[in-house]
């Protein structure tokens, strides 16, 4: 061991590497971490963090509408678009500051640089030349957004991490994706009062997700006035005048005052030194990794959604520290990829565990389905005309839940939960005999009798 510089050194200071680096550090690991931007990676940065603040404020003239029924007068309100980006800015430079605390704290190394691979020992610090060598290297570097399709004009298009910090809220917005980041800053551009349009190429929205999600976000954002183009592509994009003239597939021209693309994000490996040390990736760019975070040079590995397996913020959290546990302190662990829940941060919110109804009839010829549709009881006084779904999938042969699904107000805290007892693996059996919680949507879960199907 003594032989390098250092135990561990991570490459990308993220949710997975973050957490890879301390807990190594708590097992006495000497580890340093390279951070080319902000400490705390896309989801502090310009992800998760950020846009459910954005998605708190875009919500407010939900409430302030609702709030009429309840006998509540509230005056013409008003929005300012800088002070929420200000706002945001001082909340992840805030968070960004613990980060940095936490992980000197635990005895990690920060070295603000871009940092590459040059040979399974050994990285290079591009700020000062320097070499480290080390026992582990961990590539934690994410993903990045980029502009998809290859299109004429195409880089006047913004992406995701570009939106949040724009100089004024734009007046006609084009988001062009179907996939969790189009739909939710569609639903946060069109609450915070901008004509919003949300093009995509396929039938529906959240390609993967149960039909009955995604069918019924469709008509909720239809309802909340974001006009939906599906079926449909971009064929260009040109210059007009302060904004963007968009070609479609169908043959018209609409013009937006700003384009957002968000067709998917990719592994940032590019440059990284990694194909030099004879790191294998896949064709998408991702590192190949086994169930340990291994890759097939034995000194590297590599966690989060460089690796492109479920790209999701909690899941590189637990690859990371399943990664130090594994190395560093001599308990070889591994992530569990098959039952996570997730949330969608739309407005009304999906939250959704197992698979969907059609891909889970695949599985299970017989599979039972609860639905219920429902208005909200804040509905009644409100006037909101938007419903609530709920569906749950059992398997019949052990009456075991396999999979729930939920739209309307508190899917991500309700999905949560519920995540907790699929895990366990709950039978609709224990659902039925956990008293219901009155009032509110989520005792539905526990009061479905009659199936559907
Ligand atoms: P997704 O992979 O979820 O969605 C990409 C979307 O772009 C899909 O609708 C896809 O269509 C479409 N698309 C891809 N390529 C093209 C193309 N060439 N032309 C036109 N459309 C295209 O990616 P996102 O960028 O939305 O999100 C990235 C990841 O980040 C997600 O997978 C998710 O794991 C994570 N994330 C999670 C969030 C959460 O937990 N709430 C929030 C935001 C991101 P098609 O379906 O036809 O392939």
């Amino acid at each position: 061991m003594g032989d390098f510089d250092v135990d561990l050194f991570v490459i990308g200071a993220g949710s997975g590497g973050v957490r890879a680096g301390r807990i190594a550090a708590g097992y006495g690991a000497r580890v340093a971490i390279a951070e080319e931007s902000r400490v705390g990676g896309t989801c502090v940065i310009r992800g998760c963090v950020p846009k459910k603040l954005y998605v708190y404020a875009s919500r407010f003239p939900d409430h302030f509408a609702d709030a009429a029924g309840f006998g509540w007068n509230v005056p013409k309100a008003t929005f300012h678009w800088p002070t929420l980006v200000a706002n945001k800015e001082a909340e992840i430079t805030r968070l960004e500051g613990i980060y940095r605390r936490n992980l000197a704290n635990s005895g990690v190394e920060i070295i603000d640089s871009r940092a590459v691979v040059e040979d399974p020992h050994t990285v290079r610090i591009l700020a000062t030349g320097a070499r480290i060598t080390a026992r582990v290297i961990l590539i934690a570097t994410g993903a990045r957004p980029i502009l998809e399709p290859a299109i004429p004009g195409g880089e006047l298009g913004l992406i995701s991490d570009q939106i949040f910090d724009l100089a004024a809220l734009p007046e006609r917005l084009l988001v062009i994706g179907g996939g969790y980041i189009a739909v939710e800053f569609a639903g946060i551009f069109s609450g915070l009062g901008v004509e919003t349009t949300l093009l995509h190429r396929g039938p529906h929205l959240l390609r993967g997700f149960d039909e009955d999600l995604r069918v019924g976000l469709e008509e909720a954002y239809r309802e909340r006035g974001i006009e939906l183009l599906l079926e449909r592509t971009i064929e260009r994009l040109d210059r007009n005048g302060e904004g963007v003239l968009a070609t479609l597939s169908d043959g018209t021209r609409r013009s937006f005052s700003h384009v957002l693309v968000a067709t998917g994000r990719w592994p940032h490996t590019r440059g990284l030194g990694l194909e030099a040390a004879g790191v294998a990736l896949n064709a998408k760019g991702a590192v190949v990794v086994n169930d340990y975070g291994a890759t097939n040079v034995a000194s590297i590995f590599a966690v989060g959604d460089v690796t492109d397996r479920v790209n999701l913020t909690p899941v590189a959290i637990r690859e990371g520290h399943a990664f130090a546990d594994t190395i560093f302190g001599d308990k070889p662990t591994t992530v569990d990829h098959a039952t996570i829940p997730t949330a969608v941060f739309s407005t009304p919110e999906l939250g959704t565990i197992g698979p969907s109804e059609a891909a889970a009839r695949a599985l299970y010829p017989d599979l039972v389905v609860y639905r219920t549709r429902f208005r909200a009881m804040k509905s009644t006084l409100s006037g909101r005309n938007e419903p609530m779904m709920m569906k749950i999938l059992v398997d019949p042969a052990t009456d075991k839940v396999i999979g729930v699904h939920i739209l309307g107000e508190g899917a991500g805290e309700m999905i949560q939960v519920v995540g907790i007892a699929v895990t366990m693996g709950a039978t609709k059996a224990d659902f039925d005999r956990t008293m219901a919680v009155h009032p509110t949507a989520a005792e539905e879960l526990v009061t479905l009798r009659t199936p559907v199907a």
